[in-house]
């Protein structure tokens, strides 16, 4: 089965998020489970869960339909022990979010060195950050997601994503996403089904297709290889349309939720009826 959806807003409180899926033509969706922008907010009330909990189960999502992405503030490879220290307990925090709404993966950007660290230092503090996590929670899986590679941000490289899951203890509770945009910003190129081939294929045996979670699909607004994180609205960048026909068509891509961040809302109708398109072909 395929889920396609978008990440969509869960402003006035989380069990918002499955309706506005919903209206959208949405077979997935991803949210941010508190303020994406701020270090603190108020626990998720037990009357919001059950709420998330009844529209998801009104408006047809399972939990492997949904793809929580978490805050901007948080890096788990920071390399000061203070800040590294609060982006744990965030990141913590997070994943108890998930749990308490019955979500079995969260979705993360892995970090920054700040040029302060090396590359390796910084993934062995991410893993690190992840093992701690995982041991203060049960039943959700940290989601590595792919990076552009913009400034000092790790895991752009598909071997850093590896390197993380080898340093993970519990595997069966880290996973990937892939965001296409930034795969290709990374410079793997997902112009055409032949680069396709090459690039999934790498992602398989350096890290293990297994490992896949969920996707991202944006388009790019800039080139293979640029190292910029700007999404783009499908077949108006420089990626083009091939990779999602691609996806859409792969059953490697089954039963995960595969979810469009691109910049222009009013277009994630149009761009989920699009992709439902491609997959009946
Ligand atoms: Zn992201
Ligand atoms: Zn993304």
């Amino acid at each position: 089965m395929k889920y396609f959806g978008a990440h969509v807003s869960a402003s006035g409180g989380v069990e918002n998020a499955p309706r506005n899926a919903l209206a959208i033509g949405a077979r997935a969706f991803a949210l941010f489970v508190k303020n994406q922008r701020q270090w603190s907010a108020p626990p998720i009330s037990q009357a919001s869960a059950e709420a998330f909990r009844a529209a998801c189960a009104e408006c047809g999502y399972t939990p492997m339909q949904i793809l929580p992405h978490d805050g901007y503030l948080i890096n788990l490879g920071h390399p000061g022990e203070a800040e590294l220290e609060k982006s744990r307990e965030a990141f913590y925090d997070e994943m108890s979010r998930c749990e308490a709404l019955g979500l079995d993966r969260l979705n993360f950007h892995p970090g920054s060195h700040l040029r302060e660290i090396s590359v390796d230092e910084c993934l062995a503090r991410v893993a690190e950050s992840v093992n701690r996590a995982l041991d203060r929670t049960r039943g959700v899986t940290a989601v590595i997601e792919n990076t552009a590679g913009q400034g000092s941000n790790v895991g752009f490289a598909f071997e850093h994503l590896a390197a993380i899951i080898e340093m993970v203890e519990d595997k069966s509770r880290v996973g990937i996403c892939i965001d296409t945009c930034h795969a290709f910003a990374a410079g793997y190129d997902l112009a055409t089904a032949e680069a396709c081939d090459r690039t999934f294929g790498e992602l398989d045996r350096v890290v293990g297709l297994r490992y896949l979670r969920g996707m991202h699909l944006n388009d790019a607004m800039k080139g293979l290889g640029s190292r910029v994180d700007r999404h783009q609205g499908l077949g108006r960048g420089d990626l083009g349309l091939e990779v999602f026909r691609y996806i859409a068509r792969d059953s490697r891509f089954d039963n995960m939720p595969l979810v469009l961040e691109t910049p222009v809302e009013e277009l994630w109708p149009e761009e989920i009826a699009m992709l439902y398109g491609f997959a009946a072909r």
